[in-house]
Parts: C-alpha cells; structure tokens; sequence
C-alpha cells in the first residue's frame, strides 16, 4: 500500500506515546514506510560542547521516524484525522482529496 502523504503534510498521531499530537511531516522515508513529523517520537540526547566543531552541547532535541500507519492527515474541515483519497481530474491530473468530507487537499 503506498502511502499518499507528502512532505508538508500536517498530520494527527493516532496510536502510541504521542497520540493526539499534531505536526507537519518534515520526511518521508518511503522504503520504509515511515515518516518523520515535527516534535513528535522526540528523542533527547546530551551533546558535549565542541567549539571547534561549532557544537553548542546540551539537550539535543531529534525527531525519529514513526511508521505511517500511526499517523492520518489532519483535515482542518473536518478537524479531525482523515483518509485521503485521490481524485482523477478531468485533465488527467491526480488530486489528493479529504476521504471524508471531500476537500481538495493540494
Ligand atoms: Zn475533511
């Protein structure tokens, strides 16, 4: 199943830690089905300061992949987590739209 978000793509997490969080999709890592969304699956580390290198140090703050099946596109319509569905236009075009209320999406 291909995944039909894209990189931008604001989207609601549905299962998980981070459930109910909302964020826009900075990646997405097709080949494995993931993606990667803002302030959301946050790991921290602690990063020794390195002037020479240009490294600050303290609490890293990074974003790991979270599989796509446990995120939905946020529909500001529907304010709510939706399935998008795609649209062929009349001029052959592909549109992504709001499986549930049936918005354009692009
Ligand atoms: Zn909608």
């Amino acid at each position: 199943m291909g995944s039909k978000l894209k990189k931008g793509d604001f989207v609601i997490v549905i299962s998980g830690k981070d459930k109910g969080k909302m964020g826009k999709i900075l990646r997405v890592i097709p080949e494995k089905n993931r993606v990667i969304v803002e302030k959301v699956n946050l790991h921290y580390s602690h990063e020794r300061a390195n002037p020479q290198k240009g490294i600050q140090g303290g609490r890293l703050e990074k974003e790991l992949p979270v599989h796509i099946s446990n995120v939905m596109y946020y529909c500001t319509n529907c304010e709510k987590g939706v399935r998008v569905k795609i649209r062929v236009l009349a001029d052959g075009r592909k549109a992504r739209i709001c499986g549930s209320c049936g918005k354009e999406l692009d």
